[in-house]
């Protein structure tokens, strides 16, 4: 039996693993409950037996694993493997996630951002396998994402590198969860896409949205306006379009600045397809310099939602060195 690498995804409300041979062949599965509000002890109950749930799907002898990979919400200190207090984990604080499964699985562990992880899945085995510098951006109730230079993670000395949802994309702009202005989430994440609709209702827009949304413009989703626009509302095109374009004048900023061969999206609502994609691309190229805005590529993730787990088996290999 070949080496295997052991990835862990843990989220507020599931523990997902995944057992990976180093080539990158996924040889087992599991997902089961996080049960967050039980405390960190339950947690990592719920991660070990999740980890030897998945070995013994593989049928993958405990003696076979090099290494475990964990990405984990929220800030922390990746090098010594200690999560400092993620919001949607109740009671930890300090916790040196890396040392204690180290412990309990016998074998080294390591521990990186979620969004991190999920990146170098993406470059590992998804979207970038071919290709040697990438970005990813995750579309979702905020955007995350993660940069990879040269094959290496760009991690910075105290993990918070690559936080691209924070780029500045205009001076004075909607105001932001992290307390600056003007942050690409505010605009590009399905909650700013959201918020650009009802801004447009607001300013007396015609759309079949009001209808979807019964007249209460809270309801109103990401979902909601994919499934308007591709029905034939003008409205809900834009607005899509509108969201495409902010997140090409990020693009276009990454481009200049880390010369990437490709640009990755990730989440839900890449679903959206070209009407997304092409006003990104197009603002993108005409956002950066002729040479790195022609090599790279603004594509849609392959990985789905296997991204964390697989990234978090790849990040384990990388901290070995053997990758
Ligand atoms: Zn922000």
């Amino acid at each position: 039996m070949s080496e295997v690498l052991i990835g862990i995804d843990l989220g507020g409300t599931n523990v997902k693993t995944a057992v990976v041979s180093r080539a990158g062949e996924v040889l087992g599965k599991d997902c089961r409950p996080t049960r967050a509000s039980e405390g960190p002890d339950v947690v990592i109950d719920m991660m070990v037996e999740s980890a030897e749930a998945a070995l013994s799907q593989a049928s993958v002898a405990q003696s076979n694993v090099l290494a475990a990979g964990i990405g984990a919400p929220g800030p922390m200190n990746w090098q010594t493997g200690v999560v400092f207090s993620p919001p949607n984990l109740p009671g930890w604080k300090d916790m040196p996630l890396a040392d204690t499964m180290a412990k309990r699985l016998g074998v080294p562990c390591f521990v990186d951002n979620d969004a991190n992880v999920a990146c170098f899945g993406e470059f590992w085995l998804g979207a970038g396998r071919d290709v040697d510098s990438m970005v990813l951006l995750t579309l979702g109730t905020g955007v995350g994402g993660g940069i990879i230079v040269m094959g290496k993670l760009l991690r910075g000395p105290d993990g918070t590198a690559a936080e691209v949802g924070h780029l500045c994309v205009r001076r004075n702009g909607r105001r932001c969860n992290c307390g600056a202005r003007g942050c690409l989430e505010t605009y590009a994440s399905v909650t700013g896409m959201v918020r650009t609709a009802v801004d447009g209702i607001q300013a007396g827009h015609q759309t079949a949205l009001l209808e979807r949304c019964g007249g209460d413009l809270e309801k109103i989703t990401g979902r909601m306006i994919s499934e308007a626009a591709q029905a034939g509302d003008g409205f809900a095109a834009w607005v899509i379009g509108e969201t495409g374009v902010w997140l090409g004048a990020a693009i276009g900023s990454l481009i200049n600045l880390l010369n990437p061969e490709k640009v990755v999206l990730a989440g839900g609502m890449i679903a959206a397809g070209e009407m997304l994609f092409s006003p990104a691309r197009a603002t993108a190229k005409r956002q950066s310099f002729e040479v790195p805005g022609s090599r790279a590529s603004v594509e849609a993730a392959t990985l789905g939602g296997d991204a964390g787990v697989i990234g978090a088996a790849g990040c384990a290999l990388e901290r070995l060195g053997l990758i």
